[in-house]
């Protein structure tokens, strides 16, 4: 839109503003568009830059908005013929510097593109930015006559085509609009589309440097040339764009299609030739077509511009020298992955690092006693202090609640690799944290990785180191075993108001104090923000880790799947009747018969260093005074925890009598093996394990639940049908998370009271054990995920469900 002063005697051009969003729809962090306005001056310069609409996450909750007022700030008085780039200027290479805002690098580079795209192609219609030049295409010709479908397969012919629900209307096989599309300047191509007159028509028609290409319209009830257009008008439904450039047609550019002469060519109800009058275009440089449309918001009503493009370009073969190089704009994520390159293989050379010293773990425990831990606390406190101070002040990669929920929305329903690559840092670091569970349980990660853990057990280690030792204390047991849910209680709250409401569940995640502690810090919020972190921290000094123990949603939803972690840490039979490690685990993860809880271990490793420490572990000690008493060759320790025995004697003879007798703290709770897993071929072990995830229903729990098992078969006739339903697009996302959820819980209770096993560490060994509720919760939850994500991963490949 051009800008006038009004006031003075004669109208005077001030100007153009434009809205970012009529000329890009390119997405931000959120996934949609940073609506912005622009103005600039007669000479191309900047002179107001105005956000009129995000949905930024973390400018809606964490950093002010100045902030990005303060980046739009940076553009005025430059000009859109400038080479912008978040990051430093360089001179030499042409490039003025902008500074990004920090924990929110992808939007501001998707800013940056949105600013100069719309700036250049304002700049370039208005003539203030001279047109790129463009070398015109030289084609080989070899008088070949094309069918239809060989024009389709070379690409010479290309479709364009848009969903209803791509714009907001309820699916249907019926498309909103299918148009096809081609050059009409290669004499091959040209005369096997029109025929040899009327292509030399045409050409006869153009003048030097002028371009033509055709359109059809094969599917769809709206019209490509717009309803409302009128003669002397402008087409304002299609657009050829080159690069930066964007072409538009007048009543002038436009011919009447009258025919196709391809063998085979679609019928069609609306066609007709453009003219692209501008040297600025190349036939030998791919461009798009592009359809502007509206999309509507199915849940407010509200419009928005919306652009589908298809991409064009002549085949290498018709071209003399084939294609010319072109230089594609990257997209946002991967300029944010150049421009930090080294700071990323940093960044995954950590997190690989300390995956690898873990692997070790039992070297260093060996080489460590309860008197020196060293071996393993150098190097654990040398991660604490990169988790804390790099990543999480510098980098201020805090994984966070709301990026699990985000994963979870994901696997469900729409899976966006550019959302998950635009923070490369976050994306690697949930590589580490998926993997590292997986293999070792939570612990790693919390216990080793995570700043803000590092940060609480720092205080706690410095307060312990400088005199507080006597004021720190742990809850009672009993006391602990309560409120350790509460973290869970908080987590399955998030998620089920992320069901609801996104925006929401984003809010309520302030309860991570990880935003104000490394994202904007203390300083720049509202003070019961500064209060609550002050409050976690102050109590750190006193209590290991209390805001991991009790309140952590995170830590939560990483226990869950660490129930399956596979490598877990090791036992002895005496760990049931010493309480050596219990007593000195910080976490209080080991219970009275000596058994782990892996989803609240830390992976301090403390009880690790007791395990092999003959000095330190009681019956160790114990067993190494009496061969030094009785003069017998002191062994090493062997695996399982005891001193390897001197022949002829075994090692059980080892175990105390009081330890005999109970539990096997080896597992977290006591092994089992299922009836029909005993004794089976490889063949039916994959069918039973098959069956086992797939049917939950048992022999069993039919003679003693009936009626449950009933309500089960009606639930999961129901919940099959949401699936289809939704695979129609008759049932909202939300109501069949509900069906999820209902459907898991119906699964525990069945579960529970017919197969109440899971197994313990590698999947594929028949270690079972029996599941206490939690156990069984994690596994349903974590199964039953896993099933959703590929059912809807199987009907999006059909075709059958689109997000
Ligand atoms: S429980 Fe939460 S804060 Fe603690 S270490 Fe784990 S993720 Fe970090
Ligand atoms: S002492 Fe506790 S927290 Fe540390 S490794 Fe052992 S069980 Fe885990």
């Amino acid at each position: 839109m051009e800008a006038y002063d009004n006031d003075s005697a004669q109208k005077k051009l001030l100007g153009y503003v434009m809205l970012s969003t009529d000329i890009t729809d390119t997405p931000a962090y959120s996934g949609k568009p940073v609506v912005t306005l622009i103005g600039m001056d007669t000479q191309g310069k900047y002179v107001g830059v105005k956000v009129l609409k995000h949905s930024e996450p973390i400018l809606l909750l964490g950093i002010p908005e100045s902030a990005l007022i303060n980046f739009n700030n940076q553009y005025l008085g430059k000009s859109a013929s400038d080479n912008i780039e978040v990051g430093p200027s360089r001179p030499d290479e042409n490039i003025l510097g902008v500074d990004a805002i920090s924990g929110a690098t992808v939007t501001v580079i998707a800013q940056n593109q949105v600013i100069q795209l719309s700036g250049q192609a304002v700049g370039r219609q208005t003539g203030i930015i001279e047109p790129t030049v463009r070398d015109p295409a030289k084609f080989i010709t070899t008088e070949k006559k094309y069918t239809w479908d060989d024009l389709v397969k070379l690409g010479a012919v290309q479709r364009l085509l848009v969903k209803p629900e791509q714009v907001g209307l309820p699916r249907s096989t019926e498309p909103f609009i299918e148009l096809w599309f081609g050059d009409l300047n290669h004499p091959d191509i040209g005369i096997s589309l029109i025929g040899k007159n009327n292509f030399e028509r045409l050409q006869s028609d153009l003048k030097e440097g002028e371009n033509a290409f055709f359109i059809i319209k094969t599917a769809g009830q709206e019209s490509f040339k717009g309803s409302g257009f009128v003669r002397g008008g402008i087409f304002d439904r299609v657009q050829v764009k080159q690069g930066a450039d964007a072409f538009t047609f007048r009543d002038l550019d436009y011919l009447n299609l009258y025919g196709l002469d391809a063998e085979n060519a679609p019928r069609y109800n609306e066609a007709g030739i453009f003219i692209i009058r501008s040297h600025a275009f190349s036939a030998a440089y791919p461009w798009r077509l592009a359809f502007l449309g509206n999309r509507i918001d199915r849940a407010t009503g509200h419009r928005s511009f919306a652009v589908f493009e298809s991409k064009y370009w002549l085949p290498e073969k018709m071209l003399e020298g084939g294609r010319p190089k072109v230089q594609e704009p990257d997209a946002p994520w991967v300029r944010v992955w150049k421009t930090q390159a080294v700071k990323i293989a940093l960044f995954a050379f950590i997190l690989v690092a300390v995956t690898i010293v873990y692997a070790f773990r039992e070297k260093l425990t060996r080489l460590s006693t309860h008197k020196n831990k060293w071996p393993v606390n150098g190097f654990k406190y040398i991660f604490w202090a990169i988790s804390m101070g790099w990543i999480g002040f510098v980098l201020m990669a805090q994984p966070s609640i709301t990026q699990v929920l985000t994963w979870f929305h994901a696997l469900l329903f729409q899976w966006t690799w550019s959302l998950f690559l635009s923070d490369p840092f976050i994306f690697l670091f949930w590589i580490f944290i998926i993997v590292t569970v997986f293999l070792f349980g939570r612990g790693l990660f919390c216990g080793w990785m995570c700043p803000f853990g590092s940060l609480q057990e720092s205080i706690y280690k410095i307060a312990k180191a400088i005199g507080f030792k006597r004021f720190q204390t742990q809850l009672p047991q009993k006391w602990h075993d309560r409120l350790k849910w509460g973290k869970y209680i908080v987590f399955f709250f998030l998620l089920t108001v992320s069901l609801f409401s996104m925006g929401w569940a984003e809010k309520l995640s302030e309860v991570e104090p990880f935003k104000t502690t490394f994202l904007v810090g203390v300083m720049n919020r509202s003070w019961p923000y500064g209060l609550f972190v002050a409050v976690i921290l102050g109590v750190s000094i006193f209590i290991e880790r209390p805001y991991c123990k009790y309140i952590c949603p995170l830590g939560a939803s990483l226990a869950i799947p660490s129930t399956f972690r596979w490598f877990g840490l090791k036992r002895k039979q005496d760990c049931n009747s010493c309480k050596a490690c219990a007593v000195g685990c910080g976490a209080q993860a080991i219970d009275v018969d000596g058994r782990i809880d892996h989803r609240e271990c830390l992976h301090c490793l403390d009880c690790m260093i007791l395990y092999t420490d003959t000095k330190g572990c009681p019956p160790l000690a114990k067993e190494r005074k009496r061969r030094e008493r009785d003069g017998l060759e002191i062994t090493p320790i062997g695996k399982n925890g005891y001193f390897i025995p001197i022949h002829p004697a075994k090692f059980e003879d080892q175990i105390s009598p009081k330890a005999k007798d109970g539990v096997d703290p080896r597992m977290p709770t006591d092994p089992t093996l299922p009836a029909h897993k005993r004794d089976v071929g490889l063949f039916k072990w994959v069918l039973l394990e098959v069956r086992d995830h797939l049917w939950p229903w048992s022999s069993e729990g039919w003679r003693s639940k009936r009626a449950l098992q009933m309500a089960g078969i009606a639930l999961a006739v129901a919940a099959t049908v949401a699936w289809v339903m939704t695979a129609m697009g008759h049932l909202s996302s939300g109501a069949i998370i509900g069906w999820w959820f209902g459907w898991s819980v119906y699964e525990v209770l069945i579960r529970m009271s017919g197969r109440r096993y899971v197994k313990d560490g590698l999947w594929w060994h028949d270690n079972y054990r029996v599941a206490g509720w939690f156990d069984m919760m994690s596994y349903v939850a974590f199964k039953n995920l896993m099933i959703g994500a590929a059912l809807f991963l199987v009907l999006q490949a059909l075709g059958l469900f689109t997000p």
